[in-house]
């Protein structure tokens, strides 16, 4: 039966597709049948891998009741990571989903049959705390959090908890913090390394310790629709993926 991780932080642009694109990747390598579900509409994460943001059926389907998961189901580049695919339209399920009862747990129910044909399934959800991140914790037993060592990196992380706990309380006792990531760390900066010092000091025991730095071939790979390991293997962001991967797998 999988683990179900999902990769959550309301503010965009702290590497959440990033963390999901390269861990799942990198777990998919190290020889565990993977599934990455992008439910983002921006779908960053079905064009990092290499697919098309307009494949039919979509987790949109699938959210809508019109598909299941294995239907809407692609391979990627790498052989044990497949792909459900996200898609524009995806962003009407924000005002439509609150409407129809039991929409909550919509993606839970569609990945029941999927859980036993994967060892890890991977959501990258959108940058909000609304329904469709929602869908993802209520699917997820475990949280990994990018959380970019910049200015402000910890505001907003209370609201990000108090949403977990609500989720916990409501609708998934199950849900717990896999842990929070340190994403694109410029470690020459003072501020990047005083960021670090104080997001481990407010959640010891809650951080992984591997920082992934800022690294230009890190972006360049999802530009190029591959994960960073295929892109350029030994460059500092590859080697720290790589290690993130093993830190969230002795986890599980
Ligand atoms: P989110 O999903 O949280 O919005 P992304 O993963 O899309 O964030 O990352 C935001 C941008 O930063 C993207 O353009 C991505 O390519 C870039 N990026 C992410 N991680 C790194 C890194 N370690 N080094 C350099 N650029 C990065
Ligand atoms: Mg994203």
């Amino acid at each position: 039966m999988a683990t179900v991780y999902a990769i959550a932080n309301q503010k965009g642009g702290v590497g959440k597709t990033t963390t999901a694109v390269n861990v799942a990747a990198c777990i998919a390598e190290a020889g565990h049948d993977t599934l990455l579900v992008d439910i983002d509409p921006q779908a960053n994460a079905t064009v990092g891998l290499g697919a098309a943001k307009d494949v039919e059926p979509n987790v949109y389907d699938v959210l809508a009741g019109s598909a299941t998961i294995a239907e809407a189901t692609l391979a990627t580049g790498i052989e044990r990571l497949k792909l459900v695919p996200s898609h524009p339209d995806l962003a009407g399920a924000n005002s439509e989903l609150p409407r129809e009862a039991g929409s909550e747990v919509r993606l839970r129910e569609a990945l029941v049959a999927a859980r036993g044909h994967f060892e890890y399934i991977l959501i990258d959800c959108p940058p909000s705390l609304g329904p469709l991140t929602v869908n993802g914790l209520a699917a997820a037993e475990r949280v990994i959090v990018p959380v970019q060592t910049e200015y402000f990196a910890l505001e907003g992380l209370a609201g990000l908890l108090d949403t977990l706990a609500l989720v916990q309380r409501e609708l998934n006792p199950r849900l717990t913090i896999a842990g929070m990531a340190l994403t694109m760390h410029d470690g020459r900066t003072r501020l990047a390394r005083d960021v670090e010092r104080e997001v481990r000091e407010h959640f010891p025991a809650l951080v992984f310790d591997t920082v992934i730095p800022r690294n230009v071939r890190v972006g360049e790979a999802s530009s190029f629709g591959r994960p960073v390991a295929h892109h350029d293997p030994h460059c500092p962001g590859a080697h720290a993926y790589l290690e993130l991967a093993k830190e969230v797998v002795v986890r599980a």
